[in-house]
C-alpha cells in the first residue's frame, strides 16, 4: 500500500535523503522546508516526479496539509553548532512550536509521526557509551542549550501526545551522521575538514582533538530510521554508528584520504563541546534488527567525492537556478 508521507526539513541533509527513500518505496512525498539552512539543490531531482510535492513553509507556524497522511517525519531544524549561534530562536521554535504543530497534525490525520531527536539530549555525557536510559548532562543556558533543550522538550511533548492522545509516535536519537548533501559551510567537522583540504587550508582541530565522536554514514542512518518508523516501538532509540574516534585521529584520516599537504592547526574548544560521544545501539540491534554496515573509510570516500564535485559546481554559481515553478507557498 502506497503511503502519503510529510517530511519536514525536506531540503536538508537527512530530510532530502528521506524524501529519496520514500519515493523509492513508491510512496507520495510532501516535502516542507523554510530553506533557512536547507538547499533546494538537494531535492531538485525530485521536482519532476509526480509523486513529490514541495511546500515552502516554516513549521513553527500552523501547518496545513490537504488530504490524508500516513506518516509525518519531523526533520526540520538547524543541526550545526554554528547555526544555533546564528539562529538560536528559530532553533528553539522549530523543536518546540514546530513539533507541537506536527503532533497536532498527526492527531488530526491519524498519522504516525517520527521525530528527529539527537545525541545532544545527552549533553556532555557522564555515561559512556550512551544508553537510552541515561538522562543527560545539558547546560540549559549554554550556546548549545537552544538545540539541546528544544530537542528534550520535543521528546517530552511527543511522549505526552502518545500517552494522552494515543498518537503513534517514534523517537530517533540520531548521533553524528555524515555523507553527501551536508552543507560545505555548515561548520560541522566533516564538511569543515573536507572544505579546508579542498581549498588548500590547514585543518582546524578544536581543543587538543582528544574529544571523540562516532560517525554514521547517511545510508545506514536512513535505513535505521526507516526500520524504526515501521516498527511498533514508541520509546526513544539510539540510531548511530558506535565506531568511536578522536577528532585528532579523524583529522589525520582526512589528510590521508584527501592527499592534502596541509597541516593541523589548533583552535579553542567551543563552549560545552561534548568530550565524548558513542551510541550504545543494543536496543536498535534487538528491536529493529539494525546496525550500521558501511565502514568509515568507504563512507568517507563517497563523501569526499561529493564535496570534490560540489566545489566545481559552486564555481558555476548553481544557486542562480530558478525553482519557483515547483514551490507552493
Ligand atoms: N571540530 C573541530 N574542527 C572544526 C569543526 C569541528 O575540531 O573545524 C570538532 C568540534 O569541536 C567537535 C567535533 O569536531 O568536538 C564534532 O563537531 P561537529 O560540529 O561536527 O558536531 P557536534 O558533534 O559537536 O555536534
Amino acid at each position: 500500500m502506497n503511503k502519503r508521507v510529510l517530511i519536514t526539513g525536506a531540503a536538508g541533509f537527512l530530510g532530502s535523503h528521506l524524501c529519496d527513500k520514500f519515493i523509492n518505496e513508491g510512496d507520495f512525498v510532501i516535502g516542507m522546508d523554510n530553506l533557512i539552512t536547507g538547499d533546494l539543490k538537494n531535492i531538485e531531482h525530485l521536482f519532476k516526479n509526480p509523486d513529490f510535492d514541495f511546500y515552502h513553509h516554516d513549521v513553527s507556524k500552523f501547518v496545513h496539509v490537504a488530504g490524508d497522511l500516513d506518516y509525518i517525519l519531523h526533520f526540520a531544524s538547524p543541526a550545526s553548532p554554528i547555526d544555533y549561534l546564528k539562529i538560536p530562536i528559530q532553533t528553539l521554535k522549530v523543536g518546540s512550536l514546530g513539533t507541537h504543530n506536527l503532533l497536532g497534525l498527526a492527531k488530526e490525520k491519524n498519522a504516525r509521526i517520527m521525530i528527529a531527536s539527537t545525541s545532544e539530549i545527552y549533553g556532555d555525557p557522564l555515561v559512556h557509551p550512551q544508553t537510552e536510559e541515561y538522562y543527560g548532562n545539558v547546560n540549559t543556558i549554554g550556546p548549545r542549550g537552544v538545540y539541546d533543550e528544544a530537542k528534550r522538550f520535543q521528546e517530552s511533548i511527543t511522549m505526552a501526545y502518545h500517552r494522552f492522545h494515543g498518537v503513534e509516535t517514534r523517537i530517533a536519537r540520531i548521533f553524528n551522521t555524515y555523507g553527501p548533501r551536508m552543507r560545505l559551510n555548515d561548520g560541522r567537522v566533516i564538511p569543515a575538514f573536507m572544505g579546508q583540504a579542498l581549498r588548500g587550508e590547514d585543518l582546524t582541530v578544536f581543543g587538543d582533538g582528544s574529544q571523540t565522536r562516532s560517525f554514521c554514514y547517511v545510508d545506514d542512518e536512513i535505513d535505521g530510521l526507516f526500520k524504526l518508523l515501521i516498527s511498533d516501538y514508541a520509546y526513544p532509540i539510539n540510531i548511530g554508528n558506535p565506531n568511536e574516534i578522536t577528532i585528532l585521529q579523524f583529522a589525520e584520516e582526512i589528510i590521508k584520504l584527501t592527499g592534502t599537504n596541509q597541516k593541523i592547526i589548533y583552535k579553542p574548544l567551543p563552549t560545552d563541546d561534548p568530550l565524548q560521544r558513542q551510541p550504545d545501539i543494543t536496543k536498535a540491534k534487538e528491536i529493529l534488527n539494525w546496525e550500521p554496515k558501511i565502514s568509515r573509510s568507504k563512507g568517507m570516500k563517497r563523501t569526499f567525492e561529493y564535496f570534490k564535485n560540489l566545489t566545481s559546481e559552486e564555481l558555476l554559481k548553481s544557486e542562480h537556478k530558478d525553482f519557483s515553478n515547483h514551490i507552493r507557498k
